[in-house]
């Protein structure tokens, strides 16, 4: 499709043309072994043989055509080397690529269309790179990122956000020489592994259709379920607010609708202080775990942990998630929903049992008894006491200190629920609702 865009601007008419592949690229470097996964030797398959040559950027230049159906790349003092099956060399060069003659190249159980490339790390192992052409990009994507049996205007949604997506993430991978892996750490592909009428349906039906704000690319950020509001970009990864990622009250998903998205996890004291020094942070034994802060959406901003000797640390943002392993930034901890803490979990107990008001004592150094009490409904020592009192761990039960996370929602809650538009397909909306619920302000544009 072929677009004119003009504006008046000062004296001068602009007009702008723009065509499929004007603005942005239509050829993804997507990287399917790299790093701990790279090949000592890079096997590749192809029933119709293969061209060999380089890339020159995105595009394949081929030097020779081979009609043997499986190579094995390696590499060794500078030099790539291709052999066939029986070890017998077919090509070399100081780079090297192939593409299928025709149809799709196998490599690692999995088949995908378009060429592909072999970099050689600092190990001396092969980084294989897939570099395919958009569109066949987004359906060896669908089927993973979304069930091919759910509704097609969810599933156009999701292709819309799909193709958004990478293209706000090319070069991430920039240091082995491609734009995306093919793991959850980007998108999943498995090229043609799992193709679905539908879910190629749903990409062809949104051919080369991306998400855009203010004439820029809005980067298609989806997770699985809000369990009830969205949230802002900035509420869960820090940095600056993003304008189309704000914040919604998710009146369409039914998070009941998958038992992940309705979650309770039990932590003890010791789990939550482990879960915390592996993050990085500095905590004694746990005392206290509480929201301090939420949202206004209503998501969690800021778990607050304090230890025995009353020393804390704040947890804030997407960490609130994250640090304690959760699945959602949309939780209460033992049933206390308010935004400013007043749990009264941090009990005090001796020899596993729960002491309670004015039952139980210690005695300071000036000899005085110091009780047992609560004060605005935090628990503390009370009386005529004026030397702090510590009540020493083993006095501490901790089988008895644990916490409950109940929560809902799947995921880091910042752009299209899944599962929400899951809910919005089946009531009859269509993916550009769907979009537009979801991601504020934007339209959708041709690339
Ligand atoms: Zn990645």
């Amino acid at each position: 499709m072929k677009r004119i865009f003009c504006s008046l601007f000062a004296l001068f008419v602009v007009c702008i043309s723009s065509s499929a592949s004007a603005a942005y690229t239509d050829i993804i470097r997507v990287g399917l072994a790299y790093g701990s996964t790279a090949k000592a030797t890079a096997t590749i398959k192809s029933t119709s043989g293969f061209k060999l040559g380089s890339m020159n950027g995105l595009t394949f230049n081929s030097a020779s055509t081979t009609n043997e159906t499986t190579l094995n790349i390696t590499y060794a003092n500078g030099t790539y080397n291709v052999t066939n099956s029986s070890g017998k060399s077919v090509y070399s060069g100081a780079n090297v690529a192939a593409e299928a003659i025709s149809g799709t190249t196998n490599f690692d159980g999995y088949d995908y269309y378009g060429a592909f490339g072999f970099n050689a790390e600092s190990s001396g192992k092969l980084t294989v790179i897939n570099y395919a052409n958009i569109e066949d990009y987004i359906k060896g994507v669908l089927p993973y990122e979304m069930s091919a049996s759910w509704p097609i205007e969810a599933l156009k949604a999701q292709a819309v956000c799909a193709r958004s997506f990478v293209l706000g993430n090319l070069n991430k991978h920039k240091s082995y020489g491609f734009d995306v892996c093919n793991t959850t750490n980007c998108q999943v592909y498995h090229g043609i592994e799992r193709a679905d009428a539908n879910t190629d349906s749903a990409a062809d039906q949104t051919k080369g259709q991306i998400l855009m704000y203010d004439g820029k690319l809005a980067v298609g950020y989806f997770f699985s379920s809000s369990g009830g509001a969205t949230e802002n970009n900035e509420n869960v990864w820090g940095g600056t607010a993003i304008p189309y990622l704000r914040g919604v009250v998710d009146i369409y998903e039914d998070a009941s609708a998958s038992s992940k998205n309705v979650w309770s996890v039990t932590l003890t004291a010791e789990q939550i202080a482990d879960k915390l020094k592996s993050a990085g942070y500095s905590i004694g034994e746990v005392a206290d775990v509480k929201v301090t802060k939420r949202t206004e959406m209503g998501n969690v901003n800021e778990v607050t942990v304090t230890d025995t000797t009353g020393k804390s640390v704040v947890i804030k943002n997407g960490n609130v998630r994250t640090v304690f392993g959760l699945n959602s930034i949309r939780y209460t901890i033992n049933g206390d929903n308010s935004s400013s803490g007043g749990s009264t979990s941090s009990a005090v107990y001796v020899n596993g049992s729960g002491v309670t008001d004015g039952s139980f004592y210690a005695i300071g150094a000036d000899g005085n008894k110091a009780y047992i009490g609560s004060v605005n409904g935090k628990t503390v020592l009370t009386g005529s006491g004026t030397e702090k009192v510590t009540v020493s761990s083993a006095a501490r039960a901790t089988t008895s200190n644990t916490y409950t996370f109940s929560g809902t929602g799947w995921g880091h809650n910042v752009g299209m629920s899944q599962y929400g538009a899951r809910s919005m397909a089946k009531m009859g909306f269509n993916y550009t609702d769907i979009l537009k619920f979801y991601f504020t302000g934007i339209t959708i544009s041709q690339m």
